[in-house]
């Protein structure tokens, strides 16, 4: 996925891990103003773990464990690997579904033993229509407060329903706090996250990374409108980097003035981006700047 004019690029950036597709996107890197992170896979490690479960109106935590992983059987989104692995786990293989729909960025419906269900986050209750039920509003509360993701089971038969909640939660990268001070301390006015999570959950991350008033986060973006956040920030005369790694980032990475995909990555990230960091480690961000600010062009 590599093109090979990357096989020109320097044992300097090379050696840091850089890979340089655009070098124009490296002379750029020297003058932008702000950073905007995605922050799933980016900023946090992108492997969610379950971390706590909870019922509406009594009903029993391992029967909204049993629905979920079923609804979530079908789907390849991370918080659905997450819920289905926790399933197998403590209980084996689970029931099926059938019919399954992806609603994107907001959650998935499927069919249980003749029942239709959803499983989604915030933005599907407001779609719905429906808010949480009193009775989980506390743990609900306490999860995102913590930055964990959380989920309802949605029942869909005569009228919509919450019949319980499902907390997953992501790591912060150990390195990511630095990585923000690093560009800060390169002379970057505004940092910014953006991300399809709650707003609570981004908030979360964003105090623990350091995030200051002069930075920003942009939560419950759907994934075809997150290069309206680079506008967004392009707009108020800012010269924007993109971080992403993933597949809903690319428009992102192609509207930024300077786009990073960062890691793995997929190939259509690498594609729309002007710079590759081979690991995902988001310090290397810090790296592409000081590449830029040494010249890069004396380098080579
Ligand atoms: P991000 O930008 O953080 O990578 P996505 O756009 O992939 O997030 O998803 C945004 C939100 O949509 C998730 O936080 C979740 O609430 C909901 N969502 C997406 N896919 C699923 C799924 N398979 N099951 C449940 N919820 C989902
Ligand atoms: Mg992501």
């Amino acid at each position: 996925a590599i093109p090979l004019v990357i096989s020109i690029t320097t044992a300097v950036s090379a050696k840091a891990g850089i890979l340089v597709k655009d070098r124009l996107a490296i002379e750029r890197m020297r003058t932008v103003d702000a950073v905007l992170f995605d922050k799933t896979g980016t900023l946090t490690k992108g492997e969610h773990t379950v971390a706590g479960i909870a019922g509406a109106g009594g009903r029993d935590t391992d029967e909204v464990l049993h629905l979920a992983a079923a609804v979530e059987s079908d789907s390849e989104h991370p918080l659905a690997r997450a819920i289905v692995a926790h399933h197998g786990h403590e209980h084996g293989e689970g029931a099926h579904a059938t019919d399954f729909r992806s609603r994107t960025g907001k959650g998935v419906e499927a069919t249980v033993d003749g029942r239709r269900y959803a499983v989604g986050g915030p933005a599907l209750l407001r779609e719905l229509g429906i808010e949480a039920p009193d009775d989980l509003s506390g743990d609900v509360e306490t999860w995102s407060g913590r930055g964990a993701t959380v989920l309802y089971l949605i029942g869909l038969e005569d009228g919509a329903k919450v019949l319980g909640a499902i907390a997953l939660e992501d790591e912060v990268r150990p390195e990511a706090k630095q990585a923000v001070a690093d560009l800060r301390s390169l002379g970057v006015q505004k940092i910014a996250m953006i991300t399809g999570d709650a707003r609570a959950v981004a908030d979360a991350v964003a105090a623990d990374l350091g995030f200051t008033a002069d930075d920003e986060v942009f939560a419950e973006v759907l994934p075809e409108d997150k290069d309206r956040a680079v506008a967004d920030l392009q707009s108020r005369g800012l010269r924007v980097a993109m971080v992403g790694d993933g597949v809903n980032d690319a428009p992102a990475l192609a509207r930024a003035d300077v786009g990073i995909a960062i890691g793995a990555g997929t190939d259509v990230a690498i594609e729309s981006a002007g710079v590759v960091l081979a690991s995902s480690d988001p310090r290397g961000v810090g790296g592409v700047r000081r590449l830029s600010k040494a010249g890069y062009r004396k380098m080579v």
